[in-house]
């Protein structure tokens, strides 16, 4: 780790917890996805270059075009996802840097993860095996596909928009599950769908602002 790095690792505590208290005061109200993050190194998740602004509230570009998702989207989603109920088994679509995993790793037993830019994801796999997060499971593939094999799934999280998200995904749901993404293209907003015996209930949330969800993979 270089100087640079550590000498950030030195007050991002300070920093983290003046980030949570920001969470708090925009309305994030889970108390454990706050202290999940509390504990996460965010400055680890982006290059040195950008490392003193990891705890700004903005979304941050990472690599191949994409970007880290803002503190506060992360905390939206996760305690939307999370419904405060410990997750068990959960597909996130959409790895990038790692920072949402590494925060969703703390509030389910288990996190599949799926990313479709390869050599993103192997930076990522490193990242998240330097932290000894152990209960994550990483792919290589079109995340639209979800994971049947390892399903079902209580929640499933996507950080890149779209207009519609096939049938074939929202079965991987349980009953009683939750899907939380994007909705949209130019103007989105986050969408929370919720599985019961009937079928599916449909919730439009806050606007926000996401990277498109591509189909195929980058090798
Ligand atoms: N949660 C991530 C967000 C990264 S941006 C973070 O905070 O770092 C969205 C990511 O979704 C990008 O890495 C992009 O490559 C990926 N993505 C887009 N379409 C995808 C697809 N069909 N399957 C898997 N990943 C996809």
């Amino acid at each position: 780790m270089s100087a640079h790095h550590s000498g950030i690792g030195m007050t991002s505590q300070r920093t983290r917890m003046r980030m949570i208290e920001r969470l708090r005061e925009q309305g994030i109200a889970d108390e454990v996805v706050l202290s999940a993050m509390s504990t996460i190194p965010r400055h680890l998740f982006v290059e040195e270059a950008l490392a003193s602004r990891a705890y700004e509230d903005a979304p941050l570009p990472i690599n191949f075009g994409q970007t880290i998702s803002s503190p506060w989207i992360v905390a939206r989603m996760s305690e939307l996802l999370r419904a405060n109920a410990r997750l068990n088994n959960v597909l996130e679509i959409g790895t990038g840097c790692g920072y949402q995993t590494a925060v969703l790793a703390k509030l389910t037993d288990k996190v599949h993860s799926i990313e479709r830019i390869g050599p993103l994801l192997t930076r990522t796999r490193i990242r998240l095996h330097k932290l000894q997060i152990k209960n994550i499971s990483l792919k290589h593939a079109d995340g639209l596909l979800g994971l049947a094999e390892a399903g079902p799934f209580d929640g499933i999280i996507m950080t890149a928009v779209t207009t519609h998200v096939p049938s074939s995904l929202l079965e991987q749901l349980v009953i009683g599950g939750r899907m939380v993404f994007p909705k949209g293209s130019q103007k989105q907003n986050l969408c929370l769908i919720e599985r019961n015996a009937q079928g599916y209930t449909e919730t439009i949330l806050e606007e926000v602002k996401f990277v498109p969800l591509l189909s195929g993979v980058e090798r």
